[in-house]
């Protein structure tokens, strides 16, 4: 059933700006908006068929005070009396009780559609890229599941059937109305009109103040996501910010309430002019009905006038229902347009139609001439090529914000390539079936990401079925276990929010022990440039060199020990690989690793071996291997 207002009249409440932003939007909004109801049309009939049952039961008492006056206490029959007035109070009771069934109904429906679009929009979410979560503020992604999905849910118990009721009730009131006598109930709808102006000014001022008001709520959501996290406080209180994190979000909360006092008194001066029209309609009623009677012998009972007055009073109530709700009705069309927004965002990776998922991964990586840029007019790599043969490993090396991590970012496809191609197995990862992809590729990253859980659990995330025996083993591997079987708890200790309970160097090799029970079939692995203590450093090396011995691998090195144990190193700089080739030619040949070397890695080296020797003849016996540097 179409709405009696919105549709043009919720775009005329639009600014102009707001009319930009949602250009036509109104019908095909509205078919969207109920293709999330048409799952649910049985319970919807049901809602409807409450709706009009109760909508008739309520103005059942008005239209029997007609009776109750005339024959019952005019009449001056007390039967007659007691009768209507019994059958008033059973209507009433039975509109109440119906009342109480629509109201089950309603939250049923809404709470489905919200669970449904919930579901959806959680699922939609985790295809979008990562680009999508660096640009996107959480604070306004978490405002849009939690609190404008929740506004649907208010929308469909409150506003869709408010429309409805209030609708029916009206209709079935004039109906009866009419039926008494025609010039009073004219009467009383010569009224309504008066009600339109002040409604539409403080519809238009409620409409702007609310978008205002929502954006202040998504402005301070992010202040006290970025402020509340456990490092977002650590670099407040370490920079002394307290005063000026204090001010901006006061600032914003001292807006958030002048707004939200501006929207309550807009809404409230309007119902001054209402109550005032109120009044004013019965008495008119009155003074025309006496005067019908008393000058133009007309048949009209007092009675009649009593019923005209009490269905008028009832009239009143849908009436300014019907015009609060455009005001709601335009609430909910934003509500349901930025949701859709969300829902409409295109999914940047995605499987291709044709996807292939080979049986089998091997782990050779080809980047064949990539180009790389995050935003399209600031290139990031440029011409990157480069061979890794399943069962080697290269180290990447470079200045920091060379484009390394950028690099390894395009194989598991958390981007895609600008330019020319990655492929994996000799087919484009374009190609890959997604979920073998990033199966097969395994990412210790610099900052490991643990949940707020158990050791146990943040294992068990990269393979759910893995035994105690395998969470044992790759502990193992990873030289974690010694720290676990100290903790009373074992693999059940907690970690801490994002793991903050554990040092850094534990907290990377959980995580190589993780990547280790996925087992995938290459292993990136970015290591960590803030400096760890030296036995710190010797356990993930220990952790480590096995794995790179062992497996396809790809390490984003700034140790020497890293750089060494790979087959081949690549030099980046400027999103460029500038050199390539063994330790020993790199260092010959003078240029941008030779520098990296002297200034970095050599230094760390020795800070680690503490060597006595010259480093021009020095020989490192690494792993059984001899590297003569
Ligand atoms: P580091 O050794 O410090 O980790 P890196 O060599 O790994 O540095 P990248 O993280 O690949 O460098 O960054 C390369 C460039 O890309 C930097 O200039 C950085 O500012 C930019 N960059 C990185 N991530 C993004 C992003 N999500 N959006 C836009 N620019 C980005």
């Amino acid at each position: 059933m179409p709405p009696p207002i919105g549709g043009h009249g919720a775009r005329g409440f639009m600014s102009e700006e707001e009319k930009a932003s949602l250009p036509k939007v109104t019908k095909a909004l509205l078919l969207r908006v109920f293709s999330y109801l048409r799952p649910y049309w049985k319970q919807l009939l049901l809602a409807l068929l409450c709706i009009i049952l109760s909508s008739v039961f309520v103005l059942m008492p008005s239209i029997l005070t007609g009776k109750i006056i005339d024959e019952g206490l005019i009449g001056r029959n007390l039967r007659a009396l007691i009768f209507y007035l019994a059958l008033s109070f059973a209507v009433t009771l039975g509109a109440n009780l119906i009342q109480v069934a629509e109201s089950y109904i309603n939250t049923w429906i809404a709470q489905h559609i919200t669970f449904d679009m919930r579901n959806a929009m959680f699922a939609h979410l985790q295809k979008m890229s990562q680009r999508f979560f660096t640009t996107n503020k959480q604070g306004d992604i978490i405002t849009r599941m939690t609190g404008d999905i929740a506004g649907v849910e208010r929308v469909i118990t409150d506003t869709f059937s408010s429309i409805l009721s209030n609708a029916i009730t009206l209709v079935v009131a004039l109906v009866a109305m009419y039926q008494k006598n025609w010039i009073l109930a004219t009467l009383g709808i010569l009224i309504v009109p008066a009600f339109t102006l002040p409604t539409r000014k403080a519809g238009r001022t409620r409409w702007s103040i609310t978008r205002d008001a929502q954006a202040c709520n998504d402005e301070i959501n992010g202040i006290l996501n970025e402020t509340m996290s456990v490092s977002g406080q650590l670099l407040v209180k370490l920079f002394g910010r307290e005063q000026a994190e204090y001010d901006k979000y006061k600032d914003a909360n001292g807006r958030l309430i002048r707004l939200n006092i501006k929207e309550s008194m807009a809404g409230r001066w309007f119902r001054v002019v209402l109550s005032l029209f109120t009044n004013i309609g019965p008495m008119l009623l009155y003074l025309v009905g006496g005067i019908l009677m008393m000058r133009y012998d007309s048949k009209i009972t007092v009675g009649d006038i009593s019923v005209l007055v009490a269905l008028l009073g009832r009239t009143y109530g849908p009436v300014n229902n019907l015009l609060n709700i455009q005001v709601e009705w335009m609430r909910s069309m934003a509500l349901f347009s930025r949701i859709f927004a969300y829902f409409d965002m295109p999914v940047e990776i995605e499987n291709a139609p044709d996807a292939v998922t080979p049986a089998q991964a091997q782990g050779n990586i080809v980047f064949d001439h990539v180009d790389f840029a995050y935003d399209p007019d600031r290139p990031i790599l440029r011409d990157v090529s480069f061979t890794l043969k399943s069962g080697n490993s290269v180290a990447i090396v470079g200045p920091s914000g060379s484009g390394k991590s950028t690099i390894i970012n395009l194989i598991p496809r958390l981007y895609d390539v600008t330019g020319g191609a990655v492929t994996f197995d000799g087919v484009d990862v374009r190609q890959l079936d997604l979920a073998f992809l990033r199966r097969n590729v395994g990412v210790v990253t610099q900052d490991s990401y643990l949940f707020n859980g158990t050791i146990r659990e943040n294992l068990l995330y990269a393979k759910p079925e893995a035994t105690e025996e395998e969470l044992l083993a790759a502990c193992d591997k990873a030289n974690i276990l010694d720290f676990i079987q100290a903790q009373p708890q074992g693999l059940d200790a907690m970690v801490g929010n994002r793991g903050l309970k554990l040092s850094g160097g534990e907290k990377q090799r959980i995580s190589i022990a993780r990547v280790l029970l996925k087992d995938p079939a290459l292993l990136i692995f970015d290591e960590a440039t803030s400096a760890l203590d030296s036995i710190s450093e010797s356990r993930i090396q220990q952790a480590i060199d096995p794995l790179i011995e062992s497996r396809t691998s790809i390490l984003i090195a700034h140790r020497l020990s890293t750089i060494l144990a790979a087959d081949e190193i690549l030099v980046v700089k400027d999103g460029r690989i500038v050199e390539r080739g063994v330790h020993r030619e790199l260092v010959a040949a003078g240029g941008v690793y030779t520098e990296l070397y002297e200034t970095q890695f050599s230094r760390a080296f020795y800070e680690q071996t503490a060597p006595a020797e010259d480093a021009d003849s020095l020989e490192i016996h690494y792993e059984n291997k001899a590297y003569d540097l």
